[in-house]
């Protein structure tokens, strides 16, 4: 299906990866033609903000950056990243602070860290006024109790890559935050199928988090913007309504996020 005359807000991308060494223009290319007309691309640490800037400047109406530092980039320094990311907000219009979180999955040593990071950017992103987009892995509660208990009532956002239950979907729902619908949604037992259909349109927006997480039939492999397509239509079949009124209204809801 060829969606050009619509309009696909890719909300996190990590464009700048080095899988994408040899054919970034091509690809980037692929998705602007299949209808994707922005890439939000979400920052990790200092180490990734020279390549994501760099597209930034190369495809101004299109690609547009983040700034954050990634909860699995907190380590010993990170007071140290977190100063990069404010002295970077400082001299840069960012679309949001992202992504940040917690991740509890791989490794607990910073968790402590890990609080204080997010925390501290919760405040940044008042600061600038942006919305925040959150990495929240093995650590949903612990994620929600800090925004109820430490964040500005008024700090919205994305949890990204949402694949949690119903329950916790509302939870985040209620907390004026979007889900961000990936290619979980296209796997086998993702859990997803049991949630969208309980969800209404306006609280979902499309990403893919490429080069991760690629939808049926490339799972395992690279993944790439111009998949969102397949993510748009596999939320319509489990939505039951027309692949193009989901575009459609998720790239209103992500148009709202920036206003
Ligand atoms: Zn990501």
């Amino acid at each position: 299906m060829n969606h050009s005359s619509l309009q696909i807000i890719e909300t996190h991308a990590h464009i700048y990866d080095e899988t994408y060494l040899e054919d970034r223009d091509e690809m980037l290319e692929k998705a602007f033609s299949s209808g994707v007309s922005q890439i939000w691309m979400p920052n990790c640490a200092s180490e990734t903000i020279g390549g994501m800037m760099a597209l930034a400047e190369k495809y101004p109406n299109q690609c547009f950056p983040m700034m954050g530092l990634h909860p699995c980039y907190v380590k010993e320094d990170f007071e140290k990243e977190l100063a990069i990311v404010e002295d970077w907000l400082n001299k840069y219009k960012f679309i949001a602070i992202g992504e940040i979180g917690m991740d509890l999955y791989w490794d607990k040593t910073f968790v402590k860290q890990q609080e204080e990071a997010f925390l501290y950017q919760c405040q940044l992103a008042k600061k600038h006024n942006l919305w925040i987009d959150i990495h929240s892995r093995n650590a949903f509660l612990e994620t929600v109790n800090l925004i109820e208990k430490n964040a500005d009532p008024n700090l919205k956002g994305i949890f990204h890559c949402f694949t949690g239950t119903l329950e916790e979907a509302q939870k985040a729902i209620e907390l004026d935050f979007l889900l961000g619908i990936g290619g979980v949604v296209t796997f086998k037992n993702g859990g997803l199928d049991k949630i969208l259909p309980h969800i209404d349109l306006i609280s979902i927006v499309l990403e893919t988090d490429a080069p991760y997480l690629a939808p049926v039939p490339y799972r395992g492999k690279r993944n790439e913007p111009s998949y969102l397509s397949i993510i748009a239509q596999k939320v319509a079949d489990l939505m039951q309504i027309p692949v193009e009124k989901v575009i459609e209204q998720s790239t209103q809801n992500a148009l709202n996020l920036c206003q």
